[in-house]
């Protein structure tokens, strides 16, 4: 280990002196310059040279976010030894090099906060070795200075011949004051710096939000006077740029406002209290032409140097309200739409249903019945009827329901009902001029409708509806179209419903009719006997059948034609019907052959039946040109069950008597027997 050098006093004071001059001129320079580096490096070479050091740095005091510390020099002596750490150098000598490895020689400065002196580097249990090509390392003093107990950098000098010692240290201590100063100088001038910076940058913001915001931005004193405003607020009232400034806010709004306004301010400076801070109030504003417009206005308070303004942020909303009102019309339209739809789509859902019962009605009661439960439900509060045409010229009441029910069940003539004298709907209503149909006088207060019920033929029927007063008028609007469009709806469905059951009605009777005589058929015989005997034999009563036949029926034919033969038959026809009872059917059952049907008779009830007819068939008279045609019959009589127990036993038997009457001389009665029949 080296002795530490033992300096003259001589040499110290002139140390001290020069360091003086240097700190001197370093201070003078920064104030003229403010140049950091330049001072901070000509600190170093003075400090170099004047402690024989070879080199050396000044550096700064910094933390990193997890408050560990580094170092940033502000002068460095270059040192660089190869191409890597001269560039290094060159790049970042500028700003300042940084050094974070604390376990080293300027480490311990940084972690101890104290002077280190190693005049034998090499052995010293602190150094952290130097990298490969760096100059010798025979000395270091490292010296730490502070502010307020902070150090805040430090300086390292290194390799002074026969090294570092405490006097030396002792001499530094006001150079070591100057970098503390030089240091805060730097951070001073920078924070200045940086907070001039960002006022101007905040107050162009401000000016330019100000002068580009869309909202006007009006402050005012306690009387209303406008102190400031921003160029929208010119904008949105019409005037120019400064010209609102001085002027008061009166001015700014219709008449009636403004003397709320000035009660609104009174009243809050005196409380502190009322509807004058606010957000987002809508107002009526006034322009300098007197045309008023929407506004929505927030007013916040301030208070400025002990005064108390109001700045007031406003929009014209103009746009918005026009927009607003066009949604709401919009709105409005659509839910009258929408509502339209879900009503059609009730209604067609209603009817859809009434016409597949109505498709499904076999008879016309049926379908009748349909409709009332339907109309009952579809129009609860009314009252209503169906009326069908009758051949003549009037038309009966099928159906009718509700509190009117009586009144309109009458039949009406078509002379009194406009719908059935035009063939189109009618409606009347007492809050129109309107002609009221004579079929509902008497009926109370209400609004009426007539709609024919038309088939492909032309009119079959009517339907009505009374609805009675309601309070509500423009109710009664939308339902009278409800109301129409629905019995429509009914009257469309019904009018085919109701032809179609006649058709098939006249099919079906065509198909067991006998066309001449009007009589059912041999067809339906076999369907109606079948019956009445599953009937006779549930109750156990007997079923008794008369065959009758017309004695030489072929000679009234070859004497007085055929038509006048015809003309026998169906008076013979309407004979046997008269000669029965209403329980007893006659059916045609070919030529000029007839079987009459007898429930519940007995063989003895129905020969007594036979004798009758028979009796009765000599009362047929047809005129004729030379003398009127008289007949007689001939009948076999059979019973269920002794005499057959279905169909075609029965009428063989009968069949048989009857052969057996022609037989025995004709005009008479002949009963089957059972014995034939067993
Ligand atoms: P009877 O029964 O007494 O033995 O003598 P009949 O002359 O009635 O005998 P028959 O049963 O053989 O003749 C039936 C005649 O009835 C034959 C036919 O000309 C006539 N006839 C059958 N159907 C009709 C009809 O629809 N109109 C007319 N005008 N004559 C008919
Ligand atoms: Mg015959
Ligand atoms: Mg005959």
């Amino acid at each position: 280990m080296k002795n530490p050098p033992t300096d003259t006093s001589d040499k110290q004071d002139s140390i001290e002196v020069q360091l003086l001059e240097a700190v001197t001129r370093a201070q003078s320079q920064f104030v003229i310059t403010s140049d950091t580096n330049a001072v901070f490096d000509g600190m170093l070479t003075a400090l170099l040279s004047l402690t024989d050091s070879e080199y050396g740095f000044i550096g700064e005091v910094f933390h990193e976010d997890d408050g560990s510390p580094y170092l940033k020099t502000h002068a460095i002596t270059n040192i660089a030894w190869d191409d890597e750490t001269r560039a290094l150098y060159e790049e970042n000598a500028e700003q300042g090099l940084e050094f974070r490895n604390m376990q080293s020689l300027f480490g311990s400065v940084m972690t101890s906060a104290a002077a280190v002196i190693a005049n034998s580097p090499s052995t010293d249990p602190r150094r952290a070795g130097i990298p490969e090509g760096h100059p010798p390392l025979d000395a270091f003093l490292g010296l730490p200075f502070f502010h307020r107990d902070k150090m805040i950098g430090m300086v390292g000098i290194a390799n002074r011949e026969g090294g570092y010692n405490k006097e030396l240290i002792d001499s530094l201590r006001p150079f070591l004051t100057t970098c503390t100063n030089l240091i805060l100088s730097v951070r001073s001038r920078l924070d200045q710096a940086a907070v001039e910076k960002s006022l101007r940058e905040s107050e162009a913001r401000g000016r330019a939000i100000l002068d580009n915001a869309e909202d006007a931005i009006i402050t005012i004193d306690h009387t209303g006077t406008i102190e400031s405003c921003n160029r929208a607020a010119g904008k949105i009232f019409g005037y120019g740029h400064n010209e609102l400034v001085s002027m008061n806010v009166r001015d700014l709004m219709p008449a009636e406002h403004s003397e709320r306004h000035d009660s609104y301010i009174q009243s809050h400076m005196r409380t502190g209290r009322g509807r004058i801070i606010g957000v987002g109030r809508e107002l009526i504003a006034k322009r300098r032409d007197g045309s008023e417009f929407p506004i929505e206005l927030t007013v916040n308070e301030l208070k400025l140097e002990g005064k108390r303004l109001y700045v007031g942020m406003l929009r014209d909303i103009t746009e918005r309200k026009a927009n607003e009102e066009q949604r709401s019309k919009l709105t409005t339209e659509l839910t009258v739409r929408l509502n339209e739809v879900n009503r059609l789509n009730e209604e067609n859902a209603m009817l859809s249903d009434l016409g597949s019962y109505l498709q499904a009605c076999a008879t016309k009661p049926e379908a009748y019945d349909v409709l009332l439960a339907h109309a009952r439900v579809l129009f609860p509060n009314e009252s209503g009827a169906l009326y069908i045409l009758t051949d003549t010229e009037g038309s009966d009441c099928v159906i009718s329901w509700g509190d009117e029910q009586d009144l309109l069940s009458h039949p009406i003539q078509k002379h009194d009902c406009w719908a059935l004298r035009r063939g189109v709907v009618h409606e009347s209503s007492d809050s129109k001029a309107s002609l009221r149909c004579r079929h509902y006088n008497g009926i109370g207060a209400g609004s009426q409708y007539c709609i024919p019920v038309m088939t492909q033929n032309g009119p079959i029927g009517l339907l009505t509806l009374h609805v009675p007063v309601d309070e509500a008028q423009e109710k009664r609007e939308v339902d009278a179209e409800r109301t129409l469009s629905l019995m429509n709806g009914i009257a469309d469905r019904l009018g085919p419903t109701l032809s179609g059951i006649e058709l098939r009605n006249q099919l079906h009777e065509d198909s067991i009719r006998d066309p001449l005589t009007k009589l059912y058929n041999r067809r339906f015989l076999d369907e109606t006997l079948h019956r009445e005997l599953l009937r006779a034999r549930r109750s156990d009563q007997p079923v008794s059948v008369i065959m009758l036949d017309i004695d030489k029926f072929k000679q009234v034919n070859d004497e007085h034609g055929h038509d006048t033969g015809d003309q026998v038959l169906v008076e013979l026809a309407d004979q046997l019907t008269r000669s029965v009872r209403d329980e007893d059917i006659v059916y045609r059952f070919g030529g000029e052959e007839f079987v009459i049907v007898l429930p519940a008779a007995g063989l003895d009830a129905a020969r007594e039946r036979a004798l009758a007819v028979s009796r009765d068939a000599r009362r047929v008279r047809v005129e004729t040109a030379t003398k009127p045609i008289k007949i007689t019959i001939s009948a076999g009589v059979a019973t269920f069950p002794e005499h057959g127990e279905t169909n075609e036993k029965l009428l063989v038997q009968a069949d048989k008597a009857l052969y057996l009457a022609k037989q025995s001389g004709r005009d008479r009665i002949e009963l089957a027997s059972v014995l034939e029949a067993s």
